[in-house]
C-alpha cells in the first residue's frame, strides 16, 4: 500500500518535472519530504525502508515522542509554526527548520544553536499570498529580515518555504508558486548556501514542482487521511 502510494507520488513528480517549459535554477531533482504528523512512529520506519529519508513533522513534542521510540534516522524537517519557547528543543531534534517565520524566532534559534554549538539550517517561510490566518514573513517583512541574517553565525539559510492558499483554482496556485520561485532566485543571488525551494503538499505538489519547487512536503498522498485524535506517539 505505502509502496504503491510512494510510486504514484514519484511518478507525479516526474511528470510535473517533464511539464516544465524552461530550465529552473532549482535544478531537476526533487526532494520528497514524507509528512508523518498524526501518524504513528512506525510509518517513519516503513517509509525510510522504502528509501525516503526526509521526514516532516509539525510539532516539536510529537517529533520528540517519535524519536524516543525509533531514534533519529534520516533528516527531520520542522514544517509547523514554532513558538520561541520551544526553540531549544527544535534545534535539538530537527535537521532543517522550514518554518522560520519571524525575526524574533530566528534570533531565538541563533541563541539556542550557539549554546548547542550547532549551525541550524532554516528555510524562510514567506506568506506569498498574504493570507491573514497564515504565519510566514509578509513580502515586506522578508525584505527587512535579510540584512539581519548576516549577523547570525549559527543560522544557515538554505532557501524558502511557501504554503499556497487552500483553493482549487489552479491559476492562483500557479501564480503563488511562480512568485515563490522568484523569491528563491533572488535569494540565491544574494546569499551562498541557498539551494531549497520547499513548495507543494498533497493537493498541489504537481503544480509546485512544475513551477520550480525542488522540495515537496507530502503526507496524505502517502499515508492516507490523518486522524487528528491520534498524536502519533
Ligand atoms: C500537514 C502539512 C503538509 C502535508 O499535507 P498533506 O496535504 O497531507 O500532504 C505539508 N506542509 C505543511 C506545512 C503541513 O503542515
Amino acid at each position: 500500500m505505502l509502496a504503491d502510494n510512494l510510486r504514484v507520488v514519484r511518478e507525479t513528480i516526474a511528470s510535473a518535472l517533464a511539464k516544465r517549459t524552461e530550465k529552473k535554477e532549482t535544478g531537476d531533482t526533487v526532494c520528497l519530504v514524507a509528512v508523518t504528523k498524526n501518524h504513528p512512529a512506525d510509518v517513519i520506519t516503513e517509509i525510510e525502508a522504502l528509501g525516503v529519508g526526509n521526514i516532516g513533522e509539525n510539532r516539536v513534542q510529537e517529533a520528540r515522542g517519535k524519536q524516543q521510540q525509533i531514534g533519529h534516522p534520516g533528516k527531520w524537517h520542522l514544517i509547523g509554526h514554532l513558538q520561541t519557547n520551544k526553540a531549544k528543543q527544535a534545534v535539538e531534534f530537527f535537521d532543517l527548520i522550514e518554518s522560520a517565520d519571524s525575526e524574533h524566532l530566528i534570533r531565538a534559534l541563533e541563541k539556542e544553536a550557539a549554546k548547542q554549538d550547532k549551525v541550524m539550517d532554516v528555510l524562510l517561510q514567506i506568506n506569498v499570498a498574504r493570507e491573514p490566518q497564515k504565519t510566514g514573513f509578509l513580502p515586506e517583512e522578508y525584505e527587512m529580515v535579510l540584512p539581519v541574517l548576516d549577523d547570525l553565525p549559527h543560522i544557515r539559510v538554505r532557501g524558502i518555504m511557501v504554503i499556497a492558499p487552500n483553493t482549487p483554482d489552479q491559476s492562483v496556485l500557479h501564480a503563488v508558486f511562480r512568485q515563490g520561485y522568484e523569491y528563491f532566485c533572488r535569494l540565491k543571488r544574494q546569499r551562498k548556501d541557498v539551494d531549497y525551494l520547499s513548495m507543494g503538499m498533497t493537493s498541489d505538489y504537481d503544480i509546485a514542482v512544475e513551477e520550480g519547487a525542488n522540495m515537496v512536503r507530502v503526507g496524505t498522498a502517502l499515508f492516507g487521511a490523518r486522524d487528528y485524535g491520534n498524536r502519533g506517539y
